[in-house]
């Protein structure tokens, strides 16, 4: 860096103040190279700074991207950041302990979007995790999405990894574009094409998946053919989780719960029952809400590469997507505004002019 280059400052405790403001200016960072500070880091959480789990994404950015980065020490609330060119190849994160592999995998995949040449990770921790997104979110919803950007990518789910043993593990194989990307418009979910539920339970007895999902079962009213007993074996996790995934003509939705002791099965069912319920109330609105924060970033990067304007509808804006946004528009000169539609909001993203 020489002295002339501008340093962005962010403020950790905008808005929603966690650490997704992380995640997402050290995607855009190692995107546009522009170095940036963070100050306040997670201000607005129980116990603010870096956790463990966060160090692992800024120690992932920072090997793809060859970045200079200080104050990388647990419980930091100061972070710089200042990478140099991404470079596509072979790569392997061990989170350690049971920290999700899908938080590094959101904060390093938006970079390599516009990067030509094939990048491969493999990521061990957990793969099924409360508050992350999980696998199945990402290989399901996330990546066919960023597939109709005009690049591949492709997950395999290697072993699963649950809190607190870990232990999951994750391959990731990505290629860019380095020209064109191609934003398109996800306005309306299409036709109902397939609905189904999963329930995992790794070195738990399989009486308790069948238990969520029949509880799942009377409470969406589903055929017992749309109630599968997942594929997580007895020599993993041990760890829960049921999964219902709604599969329409233009958009595949997940929702999960994370079985934990002292929760019952009913009350798993309910919580997945209850978003399922909220996401068909939206009507025809493409996206759910955490689907509605992510995929704000990938689209920014093209409507940016492009000039081309894109726009999504979704169920509902959490104080979490409206905190990415202010994120993004920091690093990319892109605009987003919002506008309520039937069922939810139409999110648009525009180029601003130079
Ligand atoms: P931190 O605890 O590090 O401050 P944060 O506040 O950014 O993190 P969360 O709000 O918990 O973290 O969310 C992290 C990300 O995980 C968000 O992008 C959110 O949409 C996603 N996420 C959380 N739960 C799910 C889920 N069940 N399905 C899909 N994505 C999810």
């Amino acid at each position: 860096m020489n002295n002339m280059t501008t340093i962005l400052e962010i403020d950790g405790s905008q808005g929603e103040g966690g650490g997704q403001i992380l995640r997402t200016s050290l995607a855009l960072s190692m995107h546009t190279g522009t170095p940036f500070v963070l100050k306040d880091i997670r201000a607005k959480r129980a116990k603010p700074g870096l956790m463990r789990q966060h160090l692992t994404c800024v120690n992932a950015a920072a090997q793809i991207s060859g970045a200079q980065v200080e104050g990388t020490a647990l419980n930091s609330q100061h972070l710089q950041f200042t990478p140099g060119a991404i470079k596509p190849g072979d790569y392997e994160f061990n989170i350690g302990s049971a920290g999700s592999c899908t938080l590094v995998l959101q904060t390093i995949w938006p970079a390599l979007l516009t990067v030509a040449g094939t990048t491969r990770v493999e990521l061990r921790g957990g793969t099924h995790n409360h508050m992350a997104p999980p696998f199945h979110f990402l290989d399901l919803s996330y990546a066919p999405l960023v597939r109709q950007l005009g690049v591949s990518a492709q997950l395999t789910l290697k072993r699963h990894g649950f809190y607190p043993q870990g232990g999951g593990v994750i391959h990731a194989e990505f290629g860019g574009a380095a020209d064109t990307l191609t934003p398109f418009d996800l306005t309306e979910r299409g036709e109902l094409r397939e609905q189904y539920a999963e329930c995992l339970a790794a070195a738990i007895p399989r009486s308790i998946a069948r238990r969520e999902l029949q509880a799942l079962q009377q409470r969406l009213g589903w055929q017992d053919e749309q109630l599968l007993v997942g594929s997580a074996r007895q020599d993993e996790g041990p760890g829960n989780a049921l999964i219902a995934v709604l599969r329409h003509e233009h958009v595949c939705e997940v929702f999960t719960r994370i079985g934990a002791k002292g929760v019952t099965s009913e009350q798993v069912a309910d919580g997945v029952a209850s978003e399922v319920r909220k996401y068909k109330a939206a009507g025809t609105t493409a996206v759910g809400p955490h689907l509605a924060d992510q995929w704000a970033l990938p689209l920014a990067i093209a409507v940016d590469q492009t000039g081309k304007a894109a726009s999504y509808t979704c169920s509902g804006i959490t104080p979490h997507a409206r905190t990415n946004f202010e994120v993004i528009e920091k690093f990319l000169p892109v605009q987003f505004s919002t506008e309520p539609v039937e069922g939810g909001f139409k999110v648009n993203v525009r180029a601003i002019a130079a």
